[in-house]
């Protein structure tokens, strides 16, 4: 028996399509029927409202913020249906592919615990590692697939081989523009719609290049109406242009494979950036010149930045990766935001009701919080680092000090050697300075990344604090008056001291000294005063802290010890 790879009884003569379809592909006899890969990839059995949802990056070598948000979002979707999130590698755009990038991807996505149920899940030794019965999900294996649905839709008349060369392209474009006409390759302009067997023959006898075009069925001045999960119901006029489906190379482009694997990863749900909105005329197209129901499409808007404008006003665009350093997820945690922070900023930029969920629910996991297409805005969210830095504020200071370390610690062994160095020579001494203000009612919020502990707690090293090149004093008072406030404080100084006795003892010097008692009496009367008892507070922080800011003195006294505090009062008299 002879292979029959259209399926059509033996004795009806093939189409002209057929007979294209065919020739195309007499040199792949071993191309299976659609209906294996139905078979192979059957719908999957998953209680009803389940969301089989994807990440499906394009190995470019970065994991941009973006591909996190989308990350998150679909994860948490699949999650909270019961269902599935698998990660597809969408390969098959040879110039913007990178050895390393499944690497970057498979190592950002394990660090914010977004690592998919299915698809690719890991790397080893370069290779992808993939886990799921609907694979491969590496688009470059699957070559076999798409060609095989192309053919079949060569075969059915829906799509074709097209030779138009570059330069009869180039000429199609100048025409169109010349006559103010829609670019693109439709109606009189698609030459190799419905070119006889024989044609196609030639050509490829000719070893001439072609692709493969969809023969668009929708006509421009008609409309087609989707709903869009997140963008709402969209009215755009039909597809008209023969799209490309296979390359010259024989790869397809996203356009198709992206239907193609859609169907048959049995997706539920396309989330994905808001680039793609405008392609989902041509989408729906595929699904229905295959007969396949489409999958539910949300557009996500993207994170945008405010961009100040030459004329003053700001305009928002999105976070580009060659320009803005925080497009790069890896920036944030460079910076030493902790992941928890970096989600939960995320999840804020999803919904903004999140805020309030959380102020309503501080102990309940992220997890906890259930996103719908409804909150999305229909825009893109705005990147708001004050408010990245405000959620990780508060997670840092709901850390006990002991893991505060042990995370301060891993972050620095990697971004900030020496300070990993000081903070192991002194564990005790930095496990003591953490817990100032920690635990209970009192809640520090001056740590908002890990970078922030070198500026936050530097003076608790004499390595760092002996180097500092300038104290900065308070500048009204002279040299003479900051000499008589140390030295007063130092030769009273009691290590019984509590902290009410301690302020109470600079309180009273203050005013012996001339000091008005507070702001306040010292703004009524500035000619009266050397300053006030702020200043005198301040001078005595400087001299012990060499900053201004410090977490509350008195704890950081105790911490440092009187030895150490005499030291440097003394050290200070200038
Ligand atoms: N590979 C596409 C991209 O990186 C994926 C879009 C999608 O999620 O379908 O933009």
């Amino acid at each position: 028996m002879t292979k029959n790879p259209l399926n059509k009884p033996a004795q009806s003569q093939p189409s002209a399509a057929e007979q294209v379809a065919a020739l195309l592909f007499a040199s792949q006899p071993d191309l299976l029927p659609p209906s294996h890969y139905e078979k192979l990839y059957p719908p999957r059995l998953l209680p009803k409202g389940a969301m089989v949802t994807r990440f499906a990056p394009s190995p470019t070598g970065l994991m941009h913020i973006g591909g996190v948000y989308m990350s998150l979002i679909n994860k948490r979707l699949a999650d909270q249906s019961g269902g599935v999130f698998f990660l597809r590698l969408e390969d098959t755009d040879n110039e913007r592919y990178h050895a390393d990038a499944v690497n970057t991807i498979i190592q950002a996505l394990t660090q914010v615990n977004l690592l998919p149920h299915e698809g690719v899940v890991g790397v080893d030794k370069g290779q992808a590692l993939q886990k799921g019965s609907y694979g491969t999900y590496v688009q470059s294996e699957r070559v076999p697939i798409y060609h095989t649905f192309v053919r079949e839709l060569i075969a059915k008349g829906l799509a074709y081989p097209c030779f138009l060369t570059m330069e009869e392209l180039d000429e199609t474009r100048a025409k169109q523009t010349l006559s103010k006409q829609r670019p693109g390759c439709y109606g009189k302009w698609a030459k190799w719609r419905d070119a006889a067997p024989e044609k196609v023959q030639e050509k490829l006898a000719q070893k001439t290049k072609y692709v493969v075009r969809l023969k668009a069925p929708g006509s421009y001045d008609k409309r087609l109406t989707w709903h869009d999960e997140i963008k709402g119901d969209i009215s755009v006029p039909e597809n008209d242009v023969d799209a490309v489906l296979i390359k010259s190379d024989g790869l397809p482009t996203y356009h198709f494979a992206h239907a193609v694997d859609d169907h048959l990863m049995r997706t539920t749900h396309v989330v994905r950036g808001d680039e793609w909105l405008a392609s989902v005329p041509l989408h729906l197209q595929l699904f229905q010149a295959f007969g396949w129901q489409p999958p539910k499409y949300a557009h996500v808007g993207p994170i945008e930045k405010l961009e100040a404008q030459p004329d003053g006003h700001n305009s928002r665009r999105k976070l580009s990766k060659r320009k803005d350093p925080e497009a790069n997820i890896q920036f944030y945690f460079q910076k030493g935001f902790p992941v928890e922070a970096v989600l939960e900023y995320l999840t804020h930029l999803i919904a903004s009701s999140f805020e309030d969920w959380r102020r309503q629910n501080p102990a309940k996991s992220l997890a906890d919080f259930a996103i719908n297409f409804k909150q999305f805005s229909p825009h893109g969210a705005l990147s708001d680092f004050d408010k990245l830095s405000s959620i990780s504020k508060d997670i840092i200071a709901d850390l006990d000090a002991e893991t505060l370390y042990k995370r301060a610690l891993q972050w620095a062994l990697e971004w900030d050697q020496s300070l990993a160095e000081l903070m192991k020579k002194h564990e005790t001494l930095t496990k003591r300075a953490l817990n100032i203000e920690r635990g209970g009612e009192r809640r520090s919020k001056r740590i908002a990344t890990w970078q922030d502990l070198r500026s936050q707690l530097f003076f608790i090293y004499d390595e760092l604090f002996n180097d500092l090149p300038v104290f900065p004093f308070p500048e009204r008072i002279s040299t003479l008056d900051r000499n008589a406030i140390i030295a007063a404080f130092l030769k009273d100084y009691q290590t019984s001291w509590e902290k009410q006795q301690m302020l109470d003892y600079a309180k009273d010097m203050a005013l012996k000294q001339g000091y008005a008692p507070n702001g306040k009496t010292f703004d009524k009367d500035p000619k009266a005063y050397k300053g006030h008892f702020g200043d005198v507070m301040m001078v005595i922080r400087v001299a012990i802290c060499g900053a201004r800011e410090s977490p509350d003195l008195w704890e950081v006294m105790q911490v440092l010890g009187v030895e150490r505090v005499k030291k440097r009062l003394q050290q200070s008299l200038g």
